[in-house]
């Protein structure tokens, strides 16, 4: 059989949480909680379930989900977006991602992907005929060379795909970047695709830039967002986009083919639990907590950390330990060292190895301590 995606194998999250399992290493590779979902909230799974709440939602999402999601998106971003027509409850951000790219690239479009990057937008980009153009962020400190970018627009351009807070970095986009970004924008008719998932996952005070701040620039983009990193919940793969309505509209005609909806109980209880505004303060507490304290845990090891201002993730620069390949260090930790982690190679096209590895963060205090006691004897 003709392969559609030549060059594309299994996902690196798979990959290395499943070699985490069979060599029985600590898992700080694939990025999801190892505790628990707050109570709560799985209550109110029950509760929907036990209530009858098991067949089909909406194709655009369950309507008190949508209202849930445009308050909260005024209280924080103070936009004003329609729950009828601008806002779609997708399963998972994966899932947005891949319509929202496939609703509006063409063959022979050109979108400006900045790498590292998340492995799913390249693949859903080829399908669609389209063709990345990478623009390297910065190194060490992973920016947005907007000279680079303007460098590469052309009347081919379609779509930037942004990821703020930024994985695998953990870099965050601020005020200037954004008005570079409008800039940009103010000269051409680029869509955006702000991948937002990690928009409450954010340090130090900061706020997060999210698209929806910024008129000009949400009137262009398709924003994502994901219920996983927010409520510990990766496994039950419900997310959204924010568009404007006639985004919006060709968005709605690939997701109602590609999973028509999201599970429609679970869709309940977060618009239950989204009552609780002050969730996001805590979150974000919560998470700068667990980067301060690996960051202190792996003070007296070799390994150098990067800054990291969002994000559940810490990179470390591995380059006193050795100067292996990350893919090669990568397994050679898991399998021999007893921890695992992700190297960021992968996220660029050409394999650009910068000796440094991705650490997830978001587990106990103990799997954390467990974790840095044998990093640090390396
Ligand atoms: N984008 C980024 C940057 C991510 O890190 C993730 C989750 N790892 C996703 C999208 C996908 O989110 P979901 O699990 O909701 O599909
Ligand atoms: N987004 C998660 C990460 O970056 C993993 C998601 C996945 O496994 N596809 O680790």
């Amino acid at each position: 059989i003709q392969s559609k995606l030549p060059d594309v194998g299994t996902t690196i999250f798979t990959v290395m949480s499943q070699l985490a399992a069979e060599h029985g290493a600590i898992n700080l590779s694939q990025g999801f909680p190892d505790f628990d979902a707050p109570a709560g909230l799985v209550a109110r799974v029950h509760h929907h379930m036990s209530q009858g709440m098991n067949q089909y939602a909406p194709m655009q999402g369950v309507p008190r989900l949508r209202e849930s999601i445009a308050r909260k998106t005024a209280d924080l971003y103070q936009a004003r977006v329609d729950p009828e027509t601008e806002i779609t409850v997708t399963a998972g951000a994966t899932e947005a991602l891949y319509a929202a790219i496939t609703a509006v690239v063409q063959p022979g479009d050109e979108v400006i992907v900045l790498e590292p990057a998340y492995d799913s937008y390249v693949p859903a980009i080829q399908l669609s005929g389209g063709v990345p153009r990478f623009v390297p962020l910065t190194f060490p400190d992973y920016r947005v060379d907007w000279n680079r970018v303007r460098d590469t627009l052309n009347g081919r351009t379609r779509m930037i795909i942004l990821n703020s807070p930024h994985n695998p970095s953990g870099t965050v986009l601020d005020e200037a970047d954004m008005a570079a970004l409008t800039a940009l924008c103010a000269d051409s008719d680029l869509l955006i695709l702000s991948d937002e998932v990690y928009e409450h996952i954010i340090f130090d005070g900061r706020p997060h830039q999210s698209m929806l701040r910024h008129p000009a620039l949400a009137a262009r983009s398709f924003v994502v967002s994901s219920f996983g990193k927010t409520y510990h919940t990766t496994g039950w793969k419900t997310g959204y986009c924010i568009a404007p309505a006639p985004l919006s509209a060709e968005f709605r005609k690939i997701h109602q083919f590609l999973t028509f909806t999201a599970n429609t109980p679970v869709q309940l209880a977060y618009a239950d639990y989204m009552e609780d505004q002050a969730h996001y303060a805590a979150l974000a507490r919560f998470y700068q907590a667990k980067r301060d304290l690996f960051r202190e845990l792996i003070g007296p090891s070799r390994f150098k950390p990067l800054p990291c201002a969002g994000t559940y993730f810490q990179v470390l620069d591995y380059s006193a330990i050795t100067d292996a390949p990350d893919t090669a260090f990568a397994r050679r930790l898991t399998t021999e060292t007893g921890v695992a982690a992700i190297p960021p190679s992968v996220f660029h096209h050409d394999g650009q190895d910068h000796k440094a590895l991705r650490f997830c963060f978001a587990k106990q205090d103990q799997t954390l301590a467990r974790a840095a006691e044998i990093l640090c004897r390396l």
